[in-house]
């Protein structure tokens, strides 16, 4: 490494690519894949490879803070300090006429740890209210469940090492050909090496992962439940399982195995639209591995039922004990860079620091002693859909809305404008205009982008990394510890007078001593000489910790894994009607990332896919008389988008799939997919069904 190189990790999704920075005289940045690194070793996916370019242009940036006085005025510029002193007299006089549950924050898992740290602390401790909930709630919230209920803790046991041991990988709900593409590599690769390896994919929609595949299950988007249950079925049938593992190791085998065999396999196929020999010969190929790691994503997570698929699918590693041995384990793909992080510090409203449960008396009275606060509320905070719903209906007057754009990353973004219109104070903390959400905001706080600040993230295998500072940000952008730190000092709170993003790291690593993640023995020295490390690092020169529950003692009460029993197998999302007869599942498309506000910059990207297109199977175009090319309109109980059509086999029929990401991108809000989804959620997870929504789709014709 030269002194103009610097190693840093890709602030996109959750596999967590290290990358290697180099900075020319000018102070412009270019960027390669790091060989060194665990994780991607030098290869980086079209997103990560053009990351320079989001730097280097900063065109698009806030470069100062911006305050209106009143919604008819326009924003103008002021001074940092009179930008701090007005929202925090704003939320000193919100919150002594409408106490504390009257204010709230809405962050992100591209936060670094450090930030979700602070966020968290601010709301829960001193602000008093624990509204304080993040857009990782609208991916990954039903696999915390999942997680917590199966293994005592929210806990993802396996590595990326583990890829390269598996013999089957199940990846169901999840596109990583397109949406972790380097981790899909990984799997291509131990492919490639090792021809007997089987993969089998559950999608409604042949992606490039499922065309990888040796064999598609192209379910009926809901019926995941149905299908898992049944592959546990043909496991039992066969005697596939671990006898010994559910016995010792185990509780809830009985109620488990009498609901699976209620629905025959033949039953099921029908429900699922799943040939009987493929679900068969899926569960054949799990059976007979020695290794068996299953994946899964959004398909599972963004639904009213996602935490019965999330502890359906969990069930099966359970069965066939593959869970705490090398190249086998369930394994949650995080869509953000540190949403991993973001759990690890409690930033969700119903979640405290270090794993610690907010509804625990004991726990509650644990984190406070640790901030020197009397107590922390019981109340349980609002989640993302429940914060916007509070806007909406005028029980929550303020919010401070970091590093998220959810006027098109929220279901029913037309309740979210008028969520925002409602609030009384709206501050956006963010780094670049492109976000549509700026547009709503009473105050625009400018933030210090990537290379820009130092701090931590957790990758998708707990794995942490150290982000340095390289450049400065432009203008008066300032790194988000420091813009909420001196908030919190204005409103009167002490302990938050750090002087470094490391002081808050430390005083983070201290709170988790002695816990399942601990990462007391983990400081910024040994994270910026030796590189990244799996938590937990419980010692000194601990090098972390790969694989989770190899002694198979888990984190519940009885040290035993639990199966857990689906609250019902159907899905409970509201059913096509004769006015919105198709069904419509949203996702992500291979170049772009979330809301395009930074991959958007990059015209190299959009040539992947310059505009959205609706999937539609050629049955639905032929039945509502649609072309290739023709512009759509769907309609759902919700809201419009027009977009053009691409007539394709690879949907199945009675689906349609639009991508999530594009907002003003086009400067026509008739692209964002959210203005068509449902705002349900699922009852435990409180998670969004961005995977089911009831439209209408016809040719549009301009008047
Ligand atoms: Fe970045 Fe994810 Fe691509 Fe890796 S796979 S380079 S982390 S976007």
């Amino acid at each position: 490494m030269s002194k103009n190189e610097v190693k840093t990790t890709c602030s996109y999704c959750g596999v967590g690519c290290g990358i290697i920075v180099k900075k020319d005289i000018n102070n412009k940045v270019y960027v390669e894949g790091d060989k060194d690194h665990p994780v991607n070793k030098g290869m980086l996916c079209s997103k990560g490879m053009n990351l320079h370019y989001v730097v280097n242009d900063t065109s698009d940036r806030i470069l100062y803070p911006e305050m209106r006085w009143s919604r008819s005025h326009p924003r103008e510029r002021v001074s940092w300090d009179d930008a701090l002193d007005r929202a925090s007299s704003v939320f000193k006089s919100i919150i002594k006429k409408h106490g504390p549950d009257s204010v709230g924050f809405y962050v992100s898992g591209q936060s670094l740890t450090e930030e979700y740290y602070i966020a968290n602390k601010l709301t829960k401790g001193f602000l008093g209210t624990n509204n304080i909930d993040t857009n990782s709630r609208l991916c990954m919230s039903s696999a915390v469940v999942g997680y917590k209920k199966t293994f005592g803790e929210d806990s993802v046991p396996i590595s990326y090492e583990d890829i390269e041991l598996a013999d089957s990988f199940l990846i169901t709900g999840a596109n990583p050909a397109w949406c972790h593409p380097i981790l899909f590599r990984r799997i291509e690769k131990r492919k490639e090496e090792n021809p007997d390896v089987q993969i089998i994919v559950i999608d409604p929609r042949k992606t490039d992962s499922a065309n990888f595949a040796d064999l598609h299950l192209q379910l009926l988007p809901g019926t995941d439940v149905i299908l898992y249950n049944a592959i546990g079925r043909r496991l039992f049938e066969r005697g596939y399982i671990d006898k010994d593992f559910i016995k010792n190791h185990t509780e809830g085998i009985a109620p488990y195995k009498e609901l699976i065999f209620k629905t025959s396999i033949k039953q099921a196929s029908k429900l699922c639209g799943v040939p009987e020999k493929d679900i068969k010969r899926a569960a054949d190929i799990i059976g007979r591995s020695k290794g068996f790691i299953s994946m899964w994503a959004m398909g599972l997570n963004q639904s009213v039922v996602g935490t019965n698929k999330n502890v359906s699918l969990l069930n099966l590693s359970l069965i066939t004990g593959q869970v705490g041995k090398p190249g086998s384990g369930p394994f949650s793909l995080t869509g953000q860079p540190n949403a991993m992080g973001g759990r690890e510090v409690g930033g969700m409203a119903n979640l405290l620091a270090v794993h610690k449960d907010l509804m625990n008396e004991e726990h509650r009275r644990e984190v406070a002693q640790f901030w020197g606060v009397d107590s922390i509320s019981d109340k349980p905070g609002y989640t993302a859909t429940e914060m916007f719903d509070a806007l909406e209906s005028g029980k929550l007057k303020a919010i401070w809305i970091v590093c998220t754009n959810p006027l098109v990353s929220m279901p029913n973004t037309h309740q979210i404008e008028r969520a925002m219109k409602k609030a009384k104070f709206v501050v956006v903390q963010d780094i670049s205009y492109k976000s549509d959400t700026v547009d709503h905001a009473d105050l625009v706080l400018p933030a210090a982008g990537w290379l820009e600040k130092e701090g931590t993230m957790t990758n998708s295998e707990r794995r942490i990394s150290y982000l340095p500072k390289e450049i400065d940000p432009p203008g008066e952008a300032r790194p988000d510890v420091e813009i909420l730190c001196e908030f919190a000092q204005k409103m009167g709170f002490r302990g938050f007078n750090y002087n470094s993003a490391e002081e808050i790291y430390s005083e983070y690593s201290a709170m988790t001593k002695g816990t399942n993640i601990d990462v007391s023995f983990l400081n910024y020295d040994r994270l910026k000489t030796e590189g990244t490390f799996q938590w937990p690092v419980p010692e000194h020169r601990h090098p972390g910790t790969p694989r989770l529950f190899q002694d198979k003692q888990f984190y519940t009460p009885s040290k035993k894994a639990i199966f857990n029993i689906p609250t019902g197998i159907e899905n409970t999302s509201f059913k096509p009607t004769e006015e919105f007869p198709l069904i419509l599942t949203t996702g992500r498309i291979r170049d772009q990332w979330h809301t395009m506000t930074k991959t958007g910059k990059v015209s190299r990207l959009k040539t992947h896919y310059p505009t959205p297109v609706l999937e539609i199977n050629p049955v639905d175009a032929y039945l509502n008389k649609i072309k290739e090319g023709d512009i759509t309109e769907i309609k759902s109980k919700n809201g419009v988008v027009r977009v053009r059509a691409k007539v394709t086999e690879t949907i199945k029929k009675g689906v349609v799939f639009l991508p999530m990401h594009w907002g003003k991108q086009l400067q026509n809000d008739l692209n964002r997919a959210n203005n068509l989804t449902n705002t349900e959620v699922d009852p435990i997870s409180k998670e969004p069904d961005f995977k089911f929504t009831c439209v209408s789709v016809q040719k549009y014709t301009k008047p």
